[in-house]
């Protein structure tokens, strides 16, 4: 049988069959060193010619019906775990205060996978994929939504999930990750020198290894949300999509989404993807007009964007030139100002990543940026539950009063 699909790579465009598990480029990341993006990061292809072939009418709703498996490195949908991932709810928001907004306004809020964040989308795939090839022990360096989604997801999937962590990780973190069952390795440096040592014990040990932008499957299940999209939208293309941006997986998966539907025929064009990036976290944007990578320290409450050497910055970078993208900073200030909007006016609360690209959102808004009629879509990617101690400073958390009616009526007299 043909191979259902194959690898290419988005450097040299050598091509990989799927026989057997590889992660880079062999030739493209011989010469890759830790202080840049690696080179040799491979893209999954399918016969898109074969897949539009198969039917004559509407082929979306073709692939919707078969979970499109059509368009997954899977040889069948039940390899998946029994958790609910993806199939998040989009929610059309009217408006933020009392005056309808003239445009729409679209909320994906993807928290409500079975960990808490959009990670789950690319473990659910790693994870299936390595039942399908029977190897039990799934790696993965991280220090948060990555590694317990890993966790979380193996642990539905009756496999071991082993998880690399810098040792300074905050305790907090690691609380999912080991209730799931998860063994943690904590390792004496940083997040990176956790990546290279997942990597040469993934090479040892015979494991198998989630890490984005090294395991191509991550973006396969990531890119799933852009057929969501479209399908929630009633197979509409949105006109701008938020993403929060730190190595560079979420931003090219929403691409490689619709890009796959580009290369069936289903649609004409990519919908402007906005990529929001933190003030203090903004290696792709300052870079993406640059010859040569600079590396510049990353600081930013939005820890899940907070990024030195984005892994997918090549791939990133090739989509926004062969696409379209709109940029955006925005400070620590206006993720957390935008945290609090968010909550208080939607009723969902998100995680500071997720509240980046809600802050870019209302840049946009209160600039006069959006056009009447255009829809807009927010992603929002994890759940505010995850990283409580970003937003404490703007919490005030009043002292008791007296269990009794007449201190309540003081206690509300003085905070009206
Ligand atoms: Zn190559």
């Amino acid at each position: 049988m043909k191979d259902k699909f194959f690898y290419e790579c988005i450097d040299c465009g050598r091509t990989y069959d799927s026989t057997e598990i590889i992660y880079l480029c062999k030739e493209c990341s011989i010469h890759n060193k830790p202080d840049s993006p690696p080179k040799g990061v491979l893209k999954t292809l399918y016969p898109y010619k074969e897949i539009s072939n198969h039917v004559a009418c509407d082929l979306f709703s073709k692939l919707e019906k078969n979970k499109f498996l059509d368009l997954l490195p899977l040889k069948s949908i039940d390899s998946l775990p029994f958790l609910r991932v993806g199939s998040t709810p989009l929610y059309n928001v009217l408006s933020l205060d009392a005056e309808p907004f003239g445009f729409e306004l679209y909320l994906k809020d993807d928290s409500q996978n079975p960990t808490f964040s959009f990670k789950d989308r690319a473990s659910a795939i790693v994870s299936a994929f390595a039942k399908e090839h029977n190897i039990d022990t799934i790696v993965a360096a991280s220090t948060g939504n990555a590694g317990s989604s890993l966790a979380g997801i193996c642990a539905a999937q009756k496999q071991k999930a082993i998880i690399f962590v810098p040792a300074a990780a905050p305790k907090a973190k690691l609380t999912q990750i080991m209730m799931y069952g998860a063994q943690i390795v904590p390792v004496d440096g940083t997040y990176d020198s956790a990546f290279d040592l997942s990597i040469e014990a993934t090479k040892k040990y015979g494991w198998y290894n989630r890490n984005t932008a090294f395991n191509p499957l991550t973006i396969e299940g990531k890119k799933t949300v852009s057929y969501e999209l479209y399908s929630q939208l009633e197979q509409n293309i949105p006109d701008r999509i938020f993403v929060p941006v730190g190595d560079g997986v979420i931003i090219s998966g929403v691409y490689k989404g619709f890009e796959d539907l580009l290369n069936l025929g289903i649609i004409d064009k990519i919908p402007t993807i906005v990529a929001v990036q933190a003030i203090g976290s903004s290696n792709i944007i300052n870079n993406i007009d640059k010859n040569n990578f600079v590396s510049t320290p990353s600081k930013t409450l939005a820890d899940s964007i907070s990024v030195d050497i984005p892994r997918n910055y090549w791939m990133t970078k090739k989509y926004i030139k062969d696409f379209y993208v709109e940029t955006i900073l925005v400070s620590d200030e206006e993720i957390i100002s935008a945290s609090k909007v968010l909550s208080s006016r939607t009723g969902i609360f998100a995680e500071p990543a997720a509240s980046a690209a809600f802050a870019g959102f209302l840049s946009y808004y209160w600039d006069g940026r959006f056009k009447e009629g255009s829809k807009n879509i927010v992603l929002l990617t994890g759940s505010g539950l995850k990283d409580l101690n970003a937003v404490q400073k703007i919490i005030d958390i009043p002292a008791p009063v007296k269990p009794d009616i007449d201190s309540v009526d003081k206690f509300l007299a003085k905070r009206k």
